[in-house]
């Protein structure tokens, strides 16, 4: 069984957000349980910078409307990665960033993602990969599966589709002219096609077309089938029910492992976690934040799926119920700018990080005491996950795999590894907070529920052989 994974981006050659760790670590944990998959993706220009790519030699030609655009495929070191291939093409991917600007999404994505999409066919057919599934993430890749079934037909018509949804919020919705450019026929642009109210769906593709459709947690599975959740989709996804998987997604215990992790001040474990304390202090006076009070965090994009809305309204009443608080994030100005005047309105409080940096994403999650994750929905959420490995205890929102991964504090059995509140409002997360701080203050229960937490597998081995399985399902064949 031969699969061939398609994504826009991937741990360790482009990131923007979750996915990238997903599709990442997926690789690699199927090729240590010996499944024959491979990966492939655009040629970013982040990726041509940092890694040195080998030349296959293969050049594929690939129409966009009356355009024919010309493309090489690269792939990567063996060391860095194995079987990972990269289409080129320099027009749609020598840029900045991976989707758009802080001004906005690239113009042409559409463009782009119609070409990539075309290419991952063309280079499988120059390289004679022949794939038993191609596995299909979000709505980059929401035309393979449509693609497979039509245009590629004759050399994809008995492989299989597995089309992952990690993201509803994003869906890729483009104008009806679109159509024009794609080479599919009128037929597919209609309501039980990629039709979207007038546009293009790109997403819509995905979830019709496929042979096999999931999501990235159990309760997201369900939660995408009612109007709060869907973004319009519902009724497609319920038309699909049958078919709609829930797996959780894992995280790369290699690299999130207080145990060794060689960014952090010190080295903790369950078995004894006075090395966080340590990782506080440095992490206290990195940030120039003052007294020693409980830490509160938050790592993320700032987007209105996150949340910051609400935890903005309540963060004056956090501050003065005593805690500080320390985030890092980049994302929408109107957040930033808020949370810009958080920090300026509480020096030695409240301490502010824009950007994306690893490394500080690390010292954050060892040197925090609480990580809050407020959001408004979330499919499966890294976060948390790793917060639990870290000790450091998440206070979220119930919603997604947020709910699916973080037991909720029983005050009255003293057991739990977080704290969850239901209604999305800052009063109802200051009372999570609360619940949390009062246990906070007892610091035998606190350990408990930090070593609760740290105990926790979320490794990708299980996830990983959740996907091979579907992939038999879906194809037929074992490996
Ligand atoms: P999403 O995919 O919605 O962005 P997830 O919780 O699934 O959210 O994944 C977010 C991942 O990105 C985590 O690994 C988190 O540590 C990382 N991350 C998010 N923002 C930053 C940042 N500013 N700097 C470093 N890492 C970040």
């Amino acid at each position: 069984m031969k699969v061939l994974i398609a994504a826009s981006e991937a741990e360790p050659f482009a990131k923007t957000g979750g996915l990238a760790d997903v599709t990442g670590s997926l690789l690699r944990e199927l090729v240590k349980i010996k499944a024959d998959a491979m990966l492939i993706m655009p040629l970013y220009r982040t990726v041509r910078e940092r890694f040195a790519l080998k030349d296959t030699g293969l050049a594929v030609k690939v129409p966009i409307g009356d355009t024919e655009y010309s493309s090489r495929v690269f792939s990567a070191p063996p060391a860095a990665q194995p079987r990972v291939f990269f289409v080129e093409c320099d027009a749609f991917f020598d840029r900045e960033e991976l989707y758009g600007t802080l001004h906005g999404d690239y113009e042409d994505n559409a463009l782009r993602f119609i070409f990539f999409s075309r290419a991952v066919l063309e280079a499988c057919r120059a390289m004679a990969l022949r794939p038993d599934v191609i596995h299909c993430n979000d709505w980059q890749t929401g035309l393979i599966p449509l693609y497979m079934r039509t245009l590629y037909k004759n050399d994809f018509g008995s492989a299989q589709s597995l089309f992952t949804i990690h993201n509803l919020g994003y869906q890729g919705i483009f104008p009806l002219s679109v159509s024009a450019v794609t080479g599919l026929g009128p037929e597919f642009f209609t309501p039980s096609g990629m039709e979207f109210y007038g546009q293009v769906n790109f997403m819509k593709s995905g979830i019709v077309f496929s042979t096999g459709l999931n999501t990235v947690s159990g309760n997201y599975s369900k939660e995408i089938l009612t109007p709060d959740y869907g973004f319009g989709l519902d009724g497609v996804l319920k038309d699909r029910a049958e078919d709609l998987r829930g797996i959780l997604n894992g995280i790369d215990c290699d690299l999130w492992n207080p145990a060794k992790d060689p960014m952090t001040a010190a080295n903790y474990s369950t078995g004894d976690i006075s090395g966080k304390a340590s990782c506080k202090s440095e992490l206290l006076r990195e940030c120039g934040l003052e007294g020693q009070r409980p830490l509160l965090a938050m790592v993320g994009r700032l987007s209105s799926q996150k949340g910051i809305d609400i935890f903005l309204e309540a963060a004056g009443r956090i501050i003065s119920d005593g805690c500080n608080i320390v985030i890092l994030g980049r994302g929408d100005e109107e957040y930033e700018k808020g949370l810009e005047a958080l920090a300026r309105k509480y020096p030695g409080r409240v301490s502010l990080h824009l950007g994306h940096d690893e490394a500080f994403a690390h010292r954050v999650y060892a040197g925090s005491d609480i990580i809050v994750i407020p959001s408004r929905y979330e499919p499966c959420g890294l976060t948390q996950m790793i917060a639990h490995r870290y000790g450091t205890v998440p206070v979220a929102r119930q919603t997604g795999g947020l709910a699916d991964t973080i037991e909720d504090y029983d005050h009255l059995k003293g057991s739990g590894t977080g704290f969850l509140f239901a209604d999305y409002t800052p009063d109802a997360l200051r009372r999570a907070i609360g619940r949390s701080l009062c246990v906070y203050a007892n610091l035998p229960a606190w350990k408990g529920v930090v070593v609760s937490g740290m105990k926790k597998d979320f490794s990708w081995r299980s996830s990983a052989k959740k996907y091979l399985s579907l992939y038999e399902s879906l194809s037929g064949v074992k490996r």
